[in-house]
């Protein structure tokens, strides 16, 4: 079952929000100069809202920098005086809230090493109780919506109405060109199932290196989602964190300028009414669709049928060898992919064996 989630509109949070909100800031605070300098430039960009940085760093081997702690949080407050910017800090425990809330930082949000594990959620949410905070909730690191969601439905249950969704791909052993892969199924269906949750993807992440951030990030405009969180540090070389994957104020500067905000729907008369009849051709292709498929079904009840009288058995794996070889054959001539063939075939067989049951043992 879905949870339902009381979302308070992202306009009411932050100030002149336009699509995309942008938050940028190093992967972690390392020292009071860096951080200045990073934000100094970053502001003079002029669309970066947020300024984020890692205060507490989750990493996998004790021994790396593992985050300056309690004094990098003097440095950001500098930031939200000096700038007009927000600034937001990752939260692990009921600790780091307990000190971002009284640094004044302005958003929290949970890393995707938190959203994995329901205590240390709960353990936060607890701590916000009654807290009137926007929270961002980056997606677990293992491919499981469950916990995104469930994450976001705890700190709604105790009143965090303000909230966010961070997309930053996923964990994965399989060859590919990303630190973590997208998945984009998760954003979209989080979109679709809520579609005032504003969802924050974050490209840096997600490429694990900065030649593949533009690309990450267009698609994101392209799937509509709300903004961009993008790791930028005054000297990517040196960082102490992700060095590969950050940027300098430049070339988010750059990367900005390239990127084209589309928006959902056009105001144009003429755009909407040949969208219009696309839409109509798709909903009569998708009737055709069914009547096929249940064409199909409907031979096959007749052929379950001829197999019961002649007492033959229901899977012949030669016959679905030479089908699977000749739809790939078809459907490529056909133009559609082989990827999509093979999900889809197995789909129709499976039911057609499920039909074929039904019958033997009526
Ligand atoms: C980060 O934003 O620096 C971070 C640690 O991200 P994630 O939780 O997505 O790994
Ligand atoms: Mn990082």
């Amino acid at each position: 079952m879905t949870p339902n989630l009381d979302i308070v509109p992202i306009k009411e949070w932050i100030k002149g929000y336009d699509k995309p909100l942008i938050i940028a800031g190093p992967c972690s605070a390392e020292s009071e100069k860096q951080v200045l300098a990073t934000a100094r430039e970053i502001e003079k960009i002029n669309k970066v809202k947020v300024f984020r940085a890692g205060i507490w760093k989750p990493r996998t081997r004790p021994g790396n920098f593992e985050g300056v702690g309690e004094i990098g949080l003097n440095w950001i407050k500098k930031v939200k005086e000096e700038t007009s910017m927000l600034t937001t800090v990752e939260v692990a425990n009921a600790k780091h809230v307990e000190l971002c809330l009284k640094y004044g930082i302005d958003i929290l949000w949970l890393g995707a090493r938190t959203t994995v594990n329901p205590f240390a959620v709960q353990e936060i949410a607890d701590a916000l109780r009654g807290v009137d905070i926007p929270v961002m909730v980056k997606n677990s690191i293992n491919p499981d919506f469950q916990l995104w969601l469930g994450a976001m439905e705890r700190l709604n249950k105790v009143g965090i109405k303000k909230l966010a969704a961070i997309h930053r791909g996923y964990t994965s052993y399989e060859e590919s060109p990303f630190r973590n892969l997208p998945l984009w199924r998760f954003p979209i269906e989080l979109k679709t199932l809520y579609p005032n949750l504003p969802i924050i993807n974050d490209p840096s992440h997600i490429a694990g290196n900065r030649s593949l951030i533009p690309l990450v990030s267009q698609k994101a405009m392209d799937l509509d989602m709300n903004g961009l969180m993008i790791e930028t540090h005054i000297q990517p070389s040196i960082a102490l964190s992700d060095a590969k994957q950050q940027v300098t104020p430049n070339l988010l500067n750059d990367i900005l300028k390239e990127l084209i905000v589309r928006q959902p729907n056009s105001q144009s008369k003429a755009f909407k009414s040949k969208l219009d009849h696309f839409r109509n051709e798709i909903d009569s292709l998708d009737e055709i669709i069914f009547q096929k498929i249940s064409s199909r079904m409907g031979v096959v009840r007749k052929i379950g049928k001829y197999k019961k009288e002649n007492n033959v058995t229901i899977l012949q794996v030669n016959r679905w060898d030479s089908i699977v070889n000749k739809r790939l054959e078809m459907a490529e001539a056909m133009g559609l992919s082989d990827r999509f063939l093979n999900k889809i075939l197995p789909l129709i067989h499976q039911e057609s064996i499920r039909i074929q049951n039904e019958i033997m043992n009526s």
